[in-house]
């Protein structure tokens, strides 16, 4: 399964990687991190398929997306 890690206290709250994720991985926090901004997290994080759009688009490179060599299937959702 495809791994999606956030560094929260990169993320300016921007919401773009949110939008871009065509599986809905991942939402915008509850909490503030160390720069006062809602970040982004992975709250479905088994519906990843592994594309990168999210870290693709993160405009503050806070996104790592590893993929272990598999091809994965759309979700329904
Ligand atoms: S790698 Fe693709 S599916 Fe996974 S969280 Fe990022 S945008 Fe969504
Ligand atoms: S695109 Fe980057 S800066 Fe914007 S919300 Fe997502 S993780 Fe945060």
């Amino acid at each position: 399964m495809p791994n999606v890690i956030i560094d929260k206290d990169r993320c300016k709250g921007c919401e773009l990687c949110v939008h871009a994720c065509p599986q809905k991985v991942l939402e915008m926090s509850k909490d503030l991190n160390v720069k006062g901004y809602f970040y982004s997290k992975p709250v479905h994080p088994h519906k990843c398929i592994g594309c990168t759009m999210c870290a693709m688009m993160c405009p503050d490179t806070a996104i790592k997306v590893e993929v272990y060599g598999t091809r994965y299937r759309y979700f329904a959702y």
